[in-house]
């Protein structure tokens, strides 16, 4: 008989720390178990179970709350099928030595769970030519329940953090780049919901810019189901600044704009915040001076998950995400085709204000854009 795992034990370490919200995270991630993965999984107080597929495996990788998960023989609790179950399990294992762990959840099994790890060695010995090692060995272990025990040898570990959407929802500023998919990630993973905004400019801005944003945000909907994409149409509003007396204040002006409209958007659509990929020194527009600058124009907090993480760092972790690939794709940028050839770094805010009164047309055009030229797109990974 070839070996025959039947369930996906999945266990939620961060989670137990919140001891009274724990159900309702718990069926929260089960939630999200069953939007991302497309199947319904059982729910107990410690545990989840999923039924087991190479397929499921690879889903529960993705999914944001899960500390590490196990494929698992389940056999009705009783000496015989543990004892066949291992059987089977040591057949299809490579080692050289192994060590036994017996969990013992139901205290009414006639043995304590020393007794019975031991004597579960004692069996794998006789069936084998490994030999015991206490420390490193490769653990065989054994969590006994009333009425099914789970025999596994593997554990894979998960995302960690929390489930995605427990911990409220953000409106992010997605662009082309590196970072920002990497930042919406962070938040994700702190168990917020996130939706995105995303500025073009046509036609400066064109198809590939936004095939870009669609592979990139059909990338990340993988680790939380569905998301919302708000692309705005800026044109008219990136024109107008170009207009201004000062084309080193051009990016300032914009990023304010930005943060306005977004403001707004997130306010109307009850989000509790605003997130980005900026990182600090970068670029012109990520100094302290233009973050100050550029923030005073949000209502909501602006959150910055990788404010301070190396480029070398965000660059590992979007190859590991697969989004590098996408990433670097060549496409023309609102903010990097804008740019002029000597921007601010230390910008002021009266000089902003002052400019920004000499174009008295922002606010109608701000209306103008989050009334007539915001598109709503929604991502659903079925
Ligand atoms: P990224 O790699 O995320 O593009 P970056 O290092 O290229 O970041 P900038 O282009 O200056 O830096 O952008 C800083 C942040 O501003 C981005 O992380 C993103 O959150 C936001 N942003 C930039 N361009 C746009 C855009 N066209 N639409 C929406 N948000 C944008
Ligand atoms: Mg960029």
């Amino acid at each position: 008989m070839t070996l025959k795992y039947n369930e996906i034990l999945i266990r939620f370490g961060e989670l137990s720390t919140k001891r009274k919200n724990k159900m309702l995270f718990v069926r929260k991630l089960a939630k999200n178990i069953k939007n991302i993965v497309g199947l319904h999984c059982e729910v107990q107080f410690d545990r989840i179970f999923l039924k087991y597929s190479e397929k499921n495996i690879e889903g529960l990788k993705k999914i944001f709350g899960i500390s590490s998960f196990s494929p698992v023989i389940k056999v009705e609790t009783n000496e015989k099928n543990i004892k066949e179950s291992i059987k089977n399990l040591i057949k299809e294992i490579k080692t050289d030595n192994f060590r036994v762990t017996v969990k013992r959840h139901w205290k009414e099994f006639p043995k304590t769970s020393m007794e019975y790890a031991k004597e579960l060695g004692g069996f794998i010995l006789r069936n084998t030519d490994w030999k015991v090692d206490i420390k490193n060995g490769l653990k065989i272990e054994v969590e006994i329940r009333k009425e099914y025990t789970y025999i596994f040898a593997k554990r894979y570990k998960g995302l960690g953090g929390y489930p995605t959407g427990i911990n409220g929802k953000v409106l992010h500023l997605i662009s082309g780049g590196i970072d920002s998919p990497i930042a919406a990630l962070d938040m994700m993973k702190r168990g917020i919901h996130v939706d995105f905004l995303n500025f073009i400019t046509p036609p400066m801005t064109d198809f590939k810019t936004v095939e870009k944003i669609d592979k990139i945000i059909n990338k990340l909907i993988e680790y939380q189901g569905s998301a919302k994409l708000f692309r705005s149409n800026y044109t008219d509003l990136m024109n107008y600044e170009g207009l201004t007396n000062f084309q080193s204040y051009k990016i300032i002006l914009m990023r304010r704009s930005f943060y306005r409209i977004a403001s707004k958007l997130a306010i109307k659509y009850n989000y509790l915040g605003i997130s980005n990929g900026e990182n600090i020194g970068q670029v012109a527009s990520q100094t302290l001076e233009s973050m100050l600058v550029i923030q005073s124009q949000s209502e909501l907090p602006i959150y910055r998950p990788i404010l301070t993480a190396d480029k070398q760092e965000t660059i590992n972790r979007s190859i590991k995400f697969g989004l590098y690939e996408i990433s670097i794709q060549k496409a023309n940028e609102t903010c990097e085709m804008f740019a002029p050839d000597n921007p601010i770094i230390k910008p002021k805010l009266k000089v902003a204000k002052k400019l920004e009164d000499e174009l008295e047309l922002f606010p109608k055009l701000e209306k103008e854009n989050l009334e007539n030229k915001i598109e709503i797109i929604e991502y659903d990974i079925f």
